[in-house]
């Protein structure tokens, strides 16, 4: 990072790079500023010998080398040639010499290009709900991989270069093999680009955040990881249910419901969810919902147990239904609503934080049907 700063230079050590015409004006203002002037380059100009030859700064008439630039307070290329004041700005940038950017390179020299992968979590899709990290991090990205539930409006934050890869719509066909992203985060990365693989909710939860991590680093390409707000917790906030509180529960458990009970893909133990007692969380259950209620209530856990969908939660089309464990399954289809969605199963689904009629702010629109 550099900063514009207001220095007094009276009586101190400045070194100016470079004795051409170019180097005339710093000169002249650091002389007005009664700075002790040091001049180094080749073939001086004669305003600049002349000064030297009143006592007025000292020539020394060589190229400038890198042991120049330790000792001085500041230093000023002033060469006329970009590329060469430049090369001045990162040689005191290794001496840790403080240094004046010519306003003709008008910025830092290029870092070397090592590229990275920046795993940022986007939070539910409410373009207010990515951290500041995350939002910095598409600022400062050469590509931008994104998901269907990643917030999208964020993307205008980036750099008009940026190049913008929508993984949910790529050329020949509209899913994307997970093998396919990681190349795509390799290749990038290993061309020395900022590469953020941009997702909705948090990476990690559900989000195959592990297997992108594992494949760049197979490949040598550093990972940096900005966690999201996930959905988990914040599509039941955004509905005002508490997925803890002290009266009702004293814990969650999320789940995928992406396959159901019985099947063979399926790892969880459906006797042990309905008789935890936390707050049940099931994402991409909506499919499934029917098998999942059932089993649940086969393994004992009360019907009238509170339950509630929420549908494309923090978007302007945010849906929620209540109901039970017994009929959460067909008041959610009844109700047309569809993935994105995520059931709340427990005790806190039937939260209200105020008496009567009237529900919190936040869910005032939300549809709800009971
Ligand atoms: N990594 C994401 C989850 C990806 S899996 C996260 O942390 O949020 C996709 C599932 O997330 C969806 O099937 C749905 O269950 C849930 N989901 C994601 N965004 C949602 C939203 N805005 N509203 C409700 N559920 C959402």
């Amino acid at each position: 990072v550099s900063f514009r700063a207001d220095l007094e230079l009276s009586g101190r050590s400045v070194l100016v790079c470079g004795a051409g015409a170019p180097a005339l004006a710093p000169i002249r203002n650091l002389l007005d500023a009664s700075a002790s002037v040091t001049v180094v380059g080749a073939a001086p100009v004669a305003s600049i010998t002349d000064l030297a030859g009143r006592g007025q700064l000292i020539l020394v008439e060589r190229a400038v080398e890198s042991g120049d630039l330790a000792s001085a307070s500041l230093i000023v290329p002033a060469t006329g040639d970009a590329k060469l004041d430049s090369t001045i700005v990162g040689l005191a940038r290794q001496a840790g010499a403080p240094c004046v950017i010519p306003a003709e390179t008008g910025q830092l020299p290029e870092e070397p290009q090592t590229g990275s992968v920046i795993l940022v979590g986007g939070g539910p899709g409410d373009p207010g709900l990515i951290t500041l990290a995350g939002l910095e991090a598409v600022r400062r990205a050469d590509v931008i991989v994104s998901d269907r539930l990643a917030p999208l409006s964020i993307l205008k934050h980036a750099k008009s270069s940026t190049e913008i890869i929508d993984v949910a719509k790529i050329p020949r066909g509209a899913h994307t093999s997970q093998e396919r992203i990681n190349a795509i985060l390799v290749e990038h990365a290993q061309a020395g680009r900022t590469v953020v693989r941009l997702k909705g909710g948090d990476s990690f939860v559900f989000g195959r955040g592990g297997e992108e991590w594992q494949a760049c680093a197979e490949e040598g390409v550093a990972v940096t990881v900005i966690p999201g707000v996930t959905s988990a917790t914040a599509a039941p906030a955004l509905a005002g249910i508490p997925l803890t509180h002290r009266q009702l529960t004293q814990g969650f458990t999320v789940i995928s419901g992406h396959v159901p009970p019985g099947h063979s893909g399926s790892t969880l133990d459906w006797a042990a969810l309905a008789r935890l007692n936390t707050t049940l969380v099931i994402m991409m259950g909506v499919a499934t919902l029917p098998a999942i209620t059932a089993e649940l209530i086969k393994h004992g856990m009360a019907g009238d147990t509170p339950a509630a969908t929420v549908a494309d939660a923090g978007m302007p089309t945010q849906r929620t239904v209540i109901g039970s464990v017994a009929d959460i399954a067909e008041r959610t289809i009844s109700a047309g609503l569809a993935p994105p969605a995520i059931t709340v199963i427990g005790a806190v689904a039937a939260f209200r934080a105020v008496s009567g009629k009237r529900r919190p702010r936040d869910v005032r629109s939300a549809d709800h049907e009971r």
